[in-house]
């Protein structure tokens, strides 16, 4: 049976995004829970566009580590709204914020999990383009899943670079600034890839890695950093795997980094148990 948005009741805010807001809502009929995207019809067409974008995605994917799509919704007055599996732990920067320390071992059954949901989408030739603690979900279960899919590109032929700047600039890759110095084999993938490694490192570090913690951003010296400068590594008192993990990720030449299918066999995740991670 198909959900509409009339069964649906409003419980609480889960959070506010780009031109919208994500409400944690129960069916009232089978008393299920979910968590339903609402976007303003009359918000800025970017965000109409965006949030389209994202539903031809949530669509044509199948994967427990991809958030799934339940419905989506025409709502009278011009809103959209998709309707998702609720995640009852929310995202994993709400996780660091609280205090959750993010162990070595922790992280590898997370990353496994992230980086079989990366391989499952570029496999279906589809580009997160703005992957970050804040765009991975996670529920009591310590299930983990890639949600938000707004700026996600579907490849069909070439990809332009010049098209590519979209996303969290904080977590873009280098070739992604210069393609022509950084982007040998460019094709888009491993732009994930750099921003797993980042997320990864920030986790465990407790703060974005090319800033101090509570440093603001200063975009251009930002930039800078990330074409200009050594890649980030962890410090020598964590385990070789991991910083070799962490190594593969942060290549500055994308030809170098590995690529999803590959780091599923790195070392650093050889000890996680897939079916109970
Ligand atoms: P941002 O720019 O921060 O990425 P956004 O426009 O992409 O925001 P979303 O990421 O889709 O918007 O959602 C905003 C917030 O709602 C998230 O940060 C998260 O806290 C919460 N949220 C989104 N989807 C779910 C879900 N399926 N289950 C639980 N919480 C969710
Ligand atoms: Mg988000």
């Amino acid at each position: 049976a198909s959900i509409s948005a009339a069964d649906l009741e409003k419980l609480q805010v889960l959070g506010h995004g780009n031109g919208g807001t994500v409400y944690k809502v129960r069916h009232k009929h089978t008393s299920a829970i979910y968590a339903l995207k609402v976007v303003h019809g009359d918000s800025d067409p970017a965000f109409r566009r965006q949030i389209l974008r994202e539903v031809s995605i949530l669509r044509r994917t199948d994967s427990p580590y991809v958030i799934k799509c339940h419905g989506v919704f025409d709502i009278p007055g011009g809103d959209i709204a998709i309707c998702m599996e609720h995640m009852d732990m929310g995202t994993l920067e709400t996780l660091l914020k609280n205090g959750v320390v993010f162990t070595e071992q922790l992280l590898a059954k997370i990353c496994h999990q992230v980086l079989s949901g990366l391989e499952y989408l570029h496999a279906h030739k589809i580009i997160h383009r703005d992957l970050k603690p804040s765009n991975i979900l996670v529920n009591q279960k310590m299930e983990v899943k890639i949600s938000d899919f707004g700026v996600s590109k579907i490849m069909q032929r070439t990809l332009d670079p010049c098209n590519s700047y979209v996303g969290t600039c904080a977590y873009m890759s280098p070739e992604r600034f210069d393609p022509d110095t950084y982007g040998s084999n460019y094709d888009g993938y491993a732009g994930d890839i750099w921003s797993l490694g980042l997320t990864l490192l920030e986790l465990y570090m407790g703060h974005f890695p090319y800033l101090a913690p509570g440093q603001r951003p200063d975009w251009a010296t930002l930039m800078c950093a990330i074409c200009f400068g050594e890649p980030p590594a962890l410090p020598e008192s964590t385990s070789e795997n991991f910083r070799s993990f962490i190594e593969c990720c942060l290549q500055k030449d994308s030809g170098k980094r590995w690529r999803a299918t590959q780091l599923l066999s790195h070392p650093f995740l050889s000890n996680v148990d897939a079916k109970s991670a």
